[in-house]
């Protein structure tokens, strides 16, 4: 950053960490009357209303889940809210609160962690959340964006990685692989730029996949797509690290196996030139890639007719007695290949 710039900015020791909070905060407003107290007190109440409570939290770690280097603030705080919104849509649930906690080190100055929280009320208009809380402290390392979010849902309503059974047809939202391919791009392009800062970056061609990376969306959509259809999942997961790995865990949770054919993965175009580009496997992409943020779920083979044509989904497999295990059933070949997931490789 040029030296410059760098006298422009305000460190945060001129605001204080409540002036911080205040200068952060000020500007949310409120959309869901589940929200009785928020930011300010100390500690936000949510009223229920006869609903039950979905919570779930997600971390992200400069070095480990971002490098900032090549993702905008901004999009950070995007996508840390987005991940946290798609875990909540994987219980068929809406999603109406957040909270939001940030660890920074004092090289960031507070214009960094305003263009943060940009992000972050983006997405909450987007999502129509309210961020209700949150904490702030600093870190001797990096930055660190922890965010908690809460969603209500009428208890029949509530769909769990348990409850599919052997025939249930397995469904994928949108398409596979893309976000992984992206990062392949970014990094491409940040290694070329560290090598010659004066080199331009080539993104041109790769927006779709760059979109996935850096601003996925929650498939909060869906919810309502099934409802109209009349169609109730069986179970369902989002896809944050990769098919093979969600389709493992449902397999786990539901006690069935799953067959997954790979010529039914949807793949967007500019995954499949790019994959081609940089001479990666697409099946593998789409598999092990992970951060898709897109729905897994199951459904009764009698819903069969609701969603075969609908472009919104692409029936990928179906569930086979726990017994028959997880498999690939390879293009053209027709070879069993066994599904395997290390997980986040974060360790
Ligand atoms: P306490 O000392 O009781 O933890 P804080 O001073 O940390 O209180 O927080 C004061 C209020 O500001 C609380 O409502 C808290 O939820 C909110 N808050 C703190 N940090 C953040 C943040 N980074 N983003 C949003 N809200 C925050
Ligand atoms: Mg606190």
């Amino acid at each position: 950053m040029l030296e410059q710039q760098q006298n422009d900015l305000t460190p945060i020791s001129k605001l204080g960490e409540f002036g911080l909070i205040k200068h952060l905060t000020e500007k949310f407003s409120f959309k869901n009357s589940s929200t009785e107290i928020s930011i300010g007190d100390d500690a936000a109440v949510i009223n229920p209303e006869g609903k039950k409570v979905v919570i779930s939290t997600d971390t992200l770690a400069e070095g480990v889940h971002f490098n900032l280097g090549y993702v905008p603030l901004k999009h950070l705080g995007y996508k840390s809210v987005v991940v946290n919104l798609s875990d909540i849509a994987a219980m068929n649930a809406v999603p109406t609160q957040i909270l939001v906690s940030v660890a920074v080190s004092n090289r960031f100055p507070v214009e960094a962690l305003e263009e943060i929280y940009y992000g972050i009320s983006l997405a909450c208009e987007k999502y129509k959340v309210d961020l209700v809380g949150g904490d702030t402290t600093s870190s001797q390392t990096g930055l660190v964006l922890t965010i908690t979010a809460i969603g209500l849902e009428n208890s029949e309503n509530i769909v769990t990685r348990k409850g599919a059974k052997a025939n249930d047809l397995l469904v994928v939202t949108g398409d596979l692989g893309g976000a992984y391919l992206g990062l392949q791009i970014l990094e491409r392009e940040h290694s070329v730029f560290l090598a010659d800062p004066n080199m331009q970056p080539e993104m041109e061609g790769y927006d779709y996949i760059l979109e996935r990376q850096l601003k996925p969306e929650a498939r909060t959509d869906i919810k309502q797509i099934l409802s109209d259809l009349d169609i109730k999942p069986t179970s369902m997961i989002d896809v944050s690290d990769g098919l093979a790995s969600e389709v493992l865990h449902l397999s786990e949770q539901s006690k069935v196996g799953f067959h997954v054919y790979e010529n039914k993965l949807p793949l967007d175009s500019v995954a499949l030139s790019t994959a081609d580009e940089l001479n990666l496997n697409p099946t593998m992409c789409a598999l092990n890639g992970g951060e898709d943020y897109e729905l897994l779920f199951t459904i009764s083979p009698t819903d069969f007719e609701k969603i075969r044509n609908n472009p919104d989904f692409s029936i990928i497999g179906h569930a086979v007695d726990l017994e028959q295990g997880n498999f690939l059933i390879a293009s053209g070949s027709n070879e069993l290949v066994a599904l395997t997931a290390q997980g986040w490789k974060a360790f």
